[in-house]
């Protein structure tokens, strides 16, 4: 495995007490492989990979609980000096918003060339030349001219391009991919996932892709870890969850994703809002939401039940949901 991720728990300090945004969360990613982390906002699922990335040992943000391997290397044991090697060369993250990450007054050349100056000690000149090389491989059009020009300067699809090529300069071995599509129109949103899956084969590299919208994930992804609370509650091959869900939560998910024979009906939503992370609900903490729950779901927190080899559900009753 390229990254293990074991039993990870993160807290935030707040004025009103303590939230608990990780609660327990194992999933792993080998070379070559993508893994979508599908939840809604709040489920913890960026906190996770900001704690992979090492950008979460400040406060308010505490891990107090489990491990990180990398590439057989234990992250959380590394000093911020060797952390920071990782993060910088090893592995990368590409985040919704490529205009607020990159530097609105330096040149895109100049932030993409940056990255060979510093960790491979390139000259502007040859460092120049890369750049533009990395925005023909993102397709960016007329790149030798474009490299002059600063991030405003560009479409937002385009710009998020760039960021696809910030991220995979130096070739690192893991991409977190954190919405990367989700402020795009939807027709560039296609073309930018679609890039990011091409480079992601040909670099095989592994790649986390966060995402609250299982539509965009489904030609992409090989598995998903459903994330509820803090936890996972579903993780599986992607073809098994689409056939059918095993946790009524992804199943709700599944239900609110707009077809296109559906068109003109109310679109699904599950009811309810997440839980206040600082009073998760006892038992099963979806069960204030969930149209199957039991008396059991109340008290009784649901262990990540094995489905079969390849696949987990945090739900008592797994069985009927997966045959309902
Ligand atoms: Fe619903 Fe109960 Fe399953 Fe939780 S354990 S998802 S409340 S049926
Ligand atoms: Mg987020």
């Amino acid at each position: 495995m390229l990254l293990e991720v074991h039993d990870l728990h993160v807290e935030f300090r707040t004025r009103d007490g303590i939230a608990k945004a990780v609660n327990g969360v194992t999933y792993g990613v080998d070379a070559g492989e993508t893994l979508a982390v599908l939840g809604e906002s709040g489920s913890g699922k960026s906190v996770t990979a900001q704690a992979v990335m090492g950008i979460l040992d400040i406060p308010p943000g505490r891990i107090t609980g489990g491990r990180i391997l990398f590439q057989g290397r234990d992250l959380l044991t590394l000093k911020e000096e060797e952390r920071r090697t990782v993060r910088g060369a090893e592995m990368a993250m590409i985040f919704q918003d490529a205009l607020s990450s990159l530097n609105p007054v330096l040149s895109v050349g100049d932030q993409l060339g940056e990255m060979f100056v510093v960790h491979r000690g390139m000259s502007r000149k040859d460092a120049r030349a890369k750049a533009v090389e990395l925005m023909d491989r993102v397709r960016i059009p007329a790149a030798k001219e474009r490299v002059r020009q600063y991030p405003h300067q560009f479409s937002g699809g385009m710009r998020q391009r760039i960021m696809i090529a910030m991220a995979m300069a130096l070739e690192p071995a893991l991409i977190i991919a954190d919405e990367p599509t989700t402020a795009l129109d939807v027709t560039v949103q296609a073309q930018v996932m679609e890039l990011l899956a091409e480079l992601q084969r040909e670099l095989h590299m592994g790649l986390i892709l966060i995402t609250h919208d299982l539509g965009v994930v489904a030609d992409v992804a090989d598995r998903i870890a459903v994330m509820y609370a803090g936890r996972i509650v579903e993780s599986a091959p992607v073809h098994d969850i689409y056939k059918a869900p095993a946790h009524p939560y992804t199943r709700g998910l599944l239900d609110s994703i707009p077809r296109l024979d559906q068109k003109g009906q109310e679109l699904y939503a599950i009811k309810g809002l997440p839980p206040n992370l600082m009073h998760i609900p006892p038992g099963c903490a979806f069960h204030p939401r969930c149209p199957m729950a039991q008396d059991v779901c109340r008290t009784d927190e649901p262990p990540l039940y094995e489905v079969d080899e390849e696949r987990g559900s945090a739900c008592h009753f797994w069985r009927e949901c997966l045959h309902g």
